[in-house]
């Protein structure tokens, strides 16, 4: 098998790159210029020579992918800009959301060889912010409200990220009811996704917008506020994606995928008791009991692809000490 992977030098794109590679799959990866293949190559250096590289500079341009998808049996479409720095809300967020996600399906349509697309959606895409409190309970069975019109036209940085994996996985949906659609979707919709991080960075300030968001408990004067207080490990999250497109009962299934919620005081704590020598640089507070704000159920993929999720402690450890590796190298 031949899989496609988008975003291949992302937080959750590498990681479902490896995920593919250590299975034994062949693995064409899809990164914007050769410099970002070269440094991803030289953090994984056993893969070196062993995965295929498709340069695309740009996932919304048309026929952005039609090179790259071919020969192709498998699909990961991982690719889809995940940070809140929004200047241009059609430029930065929904274009490359909706038409990236377009451009990669349309190719899939068009190449036979293509069976199985799995597509990094969100509980972004699930979640409504009118209904958050401790009553609702999310399921897989939820959608955004949020359309490309309030979204076009919002001011906050969140909604407009929430709104743009809405209207990409909608158009995926979409596009795999067509009749000329010859492969199976599956769609896998995680929240803060935390856990090590495999892909180069350049600097501390570049790590992805949920990694980050754990780094950023290092050296702040407060634990900072929690801005997404539910969770899931990168690495339960890429074995989802391998599932999602190898295992029969994931064709045409969504599918919520939380461990639990949490709070950044728990992080603060598990990273003093864990890191004892980096104890000084992490604000000391009492941490909450963690009470969610709301309720979710991700038991559908639990059942059906046997997913029993990394704790939180292990999660935080991990991610922290991938973090503290990197600042050591640069
Ligand atoms: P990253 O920023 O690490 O990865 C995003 C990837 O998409 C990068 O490889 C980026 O390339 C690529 N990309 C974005 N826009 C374009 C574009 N216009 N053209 C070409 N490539 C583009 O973030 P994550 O790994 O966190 O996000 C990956 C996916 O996971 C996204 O779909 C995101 O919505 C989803 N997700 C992430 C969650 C999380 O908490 N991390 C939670 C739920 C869903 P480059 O680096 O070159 O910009």
């Amino acid at each position: 098998e031949l899989v496609l992977v988008s975003g291949a030098s992302g937080f959750v794109g590498t990681a479902v790159t490896l995920a593919f590679l250590e299975k034994g799959f062949r693995v064409r990866g899809t990164v914007r210029s050769q410099d970002k293949a070269d440094k991803w190559e030289a953090k994984h250096p056993q893969y070196k020579g062993k995965i295929e590289w498709a340069i695309v500079k740009d996932i919304a341009e048309k026929g952005a992918f039609d090179e790259a998808i071919k020969g192709v049996t498998l699909v990961a479409h991982t690719a889809s800009p995940f940070h809140y720095d929004v200047k241009d809300n059609e430029r930065d967020m929904l274009i490359p959301a909706l038409e990236g996600t377009r451009q990669i399906l349309r190719a899939a349509q068009k190449e036979p060889s293509v069976k199985r697309v799995v597509l990094t959606s969100s509980f972004a895409s699930v979640l409504d912010f009118d209904k958050l409190g401790p009553e609702t309970t999310f399921t897989e069975k939820d959608w955004n409200p949020a359309t490309y019109d309030s979204a076009k036209k919002a001011d906050q940085p969140p909604y407009i990220y929430c709104a743009s994996k809405k209207i990409a996985e909608e158009e995926a949906w979409k596009i795999a009811k067509e009749p000329e659609t010859k492969w199976d979707l599956c769609t896998v919709c995680p929240p803060m996704v935390l856990g090590p991080i495999s892909q180069p960075v350049g600097s501390l300030d570049a790590i992805n917008t949920s990694a980050g968001a754990v780094w950023a408990v290092v050296d702040a004067k407060e634990v900072p506020e929690t801005t997404f207080p539910v969770w899931v490990d990168v690495r339960d999250i890429a074995d989802i994606h391998v599932k999602g497109v190898t295992e029969d009962i994931a064709k045409g299934k969504r599918y919520l995928c939380i461990a639990g919620h949490y709070d950044n005081t728990q992080i603060a704590s598990i990273a003093r008791k864990a890191f004892p020598d980096q104890a000084s640089r992490i604000p000391d507070a009492k941490p909450s009991d963690g009470s969610p704000h709301f309720k979710t159920d991700s038991s559908l993929v639990e059942k059906e692809l046997g997913i029993k999720w990394i704790g939180f402690e292990q999660c935080i450890k991990d991610t922290l000490s991938s973090i503290f590796e990197v600042e050591k190298e640069l």
